[in-house]
């Protein structure tokens, strides 16, 4: 555990958000606070948290500082801090206490609470999280407040998103390739801003034969629990489904589950230790203030992918549904347009239809796409509200969506070509796309706009959480060996 000095972080608000100029982020705070025989700690590895008050016996107050993507980003893509703390009594009498979690400038009586369907998660070990009830949130889910009964002896660990230490990551991808020696292989594509390795598994089931490679990331925006997705994946792949060894026949996969571990641990949801949004501003020439895009562009290089998938998960963004971000076809190679329209509707049908136009200019995809003609799924967010077992499903059935797609066409790595975009076809391509696909969007958006809107769902004076645990208390996830300082 590393003591660092404190910020007050009524005073020096500007300090934590601070541009990345002025160097890497530094306020995760180690905090240990005793109050009748209560020890409350946010000295984690994994995510902020840093002013502990109690305002008296039962009444505990944490200020979590906010995100340095909002500062350093005209549009902060609504990322939230990922905070993460513990609650240990270690007396012999049982204690009720209310807790809020309040942004730096929040003022200490708010009285515009609202229950929410936000989750917030605790766990006795670090290894089972679950969901807790009773949460209560301000408009934008800026601060939170919710009661808590622990017995003497207990300990539990709260977070809003599910912890996950990056060491875990290694040792588990570790783990899988001695376990199936034959077909996995480990690998460290770099290392991040703080040192942290950047781990990739490879599963090949047969390296003799030249298959599309497929590269998937996760662990981009650390508040997005999307890093169990890729643990999700590697499982099915390695298991004896006959998709799994169908979709391992045609393609070689490359996973990693966490670009951006110094997010985790300081709990920057939105991007790495210099403020840098990796998914929005992926720079691939920046090894001082990027090094994690840098290293995972060098690796991208060196074993060109023919489809790349980017997970995300929406968390406390209650009212998006699942989706990704799509891309014309005509930033696709003439040969390549066919199968990759295929694709995208296959991956859509999984989604319900549910996709954002995509515009960013300075995303890996654009530049896969660009230098290697790749097939991408950019900002695929699973919306982790519908529970582990849907989002587990989801991507399991996305990628096998995928593997149908381009299963009866030629291979990938022999459609894509680098030359210009620009063809005898393009023209037909636009109207096609138009009218199949982004004009129906358009009409179906004013026709049928979202059925719930964020403040709607807060509003809610009963309690209408998407309760898939109530009745069965199973952990919402169980990510490592309680291994999370
Ligand atoms: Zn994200």
């Amino acid at each position: 555990m590393t003591e660092t000095k404190s910020i007050d972080p009524d005073k020096n608000n500007c300090a934590i958000m601070s541009d990345e100029s002025k160097g890497i982020y530094s306020w995760t705070q180690s905090k240990t606070v005793i109050k009748d025989s209560l020890t409350v700690r946010t000295a984690f590895k994994t995510g902020a948290g840093n002013k502990i008050r109690f305002l008296d016996s039962n009444n505990l107050q944490i200020r979590v500082p906010p995100d340095p993507a909002a500062g350093n980003y005209k549009d902060p893509k609504g990322y939230d801090y990922f905070f993460h703390f513990d609650l240990e009594n270690k007396g012999d009498k049982l204690h009720e206490l209310n807790i809020e979690l309040l942004r730096p400038t929040t003022k200490s009586d708010i009285n515009t609470w609202f229950s929410t369907q936000a989750p917030l998660f605790c766990s006795d070990d670090g290894k089972d999280w679950y969901l807790l009830s009773n949460v209560k949130a301000t408009k934008g889910h800026r601060d939170y407040k919710f009661p808590l009964t622990i017995l003497p002896g207990q300990k539990i660990h709260i977070a809003n998103s599910i912890p996950i230490n990056p060491s875990y990551v290694k040792e588990h991808l570790i783990s899988i390739s001695s376990l199936n020696p034959s077909i996995c292989s480990y690998h460290e594509i770099g290392t991040s801003v703080l040192g942290e390795p950047l781990p990739l598994l490879q599963i090949n089931s047969n390296s003799a034969k030249k298959k599309d490679r497929f590269l998937i990331w996760a662990g981009i925006h650390a508040s997005e629990p999307d890093t169990l997705a890729t643990f999700w994946l590697i499982d099915w792949l390695l298991s004896d489904d006959e998709y799994a060894r169908k979709v391992l026949e045609k393609f070689s996969f490359d996973v990693v589950p966490m670009i951006n571990p110094d997010g985790f641990i300081l709990g920057t949801s939105g991007c790495n230790s210099y403020g840098v949004n990796i998914f929005w501003d992926f720079r691939k020439e920046d090894n001082l203030k990027s090094p994690e895009s840098t290293a995972l562009w060098k690796w991208a290089q060196e074993n060109p992918p023919q489809v790349v998938l980017d997970i995300h998960a929406y968390i406390y963004q209650v009212h998006k549904p699942a989706r990704y971000y799509i891309e014309t076809v005509l930033s696709h190679g003439s040969k390549l347009r066919k199968v990759a329209w295929s694709a995208q509707q296959a991956v859509l049908r999984q989604l319900n239809g549910q996709a954002l136009v995509n515009d960013c200019k300075n995303s890996f995809s654009t530049y896969l796409k660009k230098d290697y003609d790749t097939l991408t799924f950019p900002g695929y967010h699973l919306r982790f509200l519908d529970g582990p077992t849907a989002c587990k499903q989801l991507i399991i059935e996305t990628i096998k969506s995928i593997y149908l797609a381009t299963t009866n066409h030629k291979p990938l790595y022999s459609l894509a070509n680098n030359n210009s975009r620009k063809s005898y076809n393009s023209i037909s391509w636009r109207l096609f796309e138009i009218l199949n696909d982004r004009a129906p969007r358009q009409i179906r958006k004013r026709l049928f706009p979202p059925s719930f809107d964020q403040r709607k769902i807060d509003d809610l004076e009963e309690w209408k959480r998407y309760i898939y645990l109530s009745e069965n208390p199973l952990p919402v996830a169980t990510v490592s060996s309680g291994k999370i300082f």
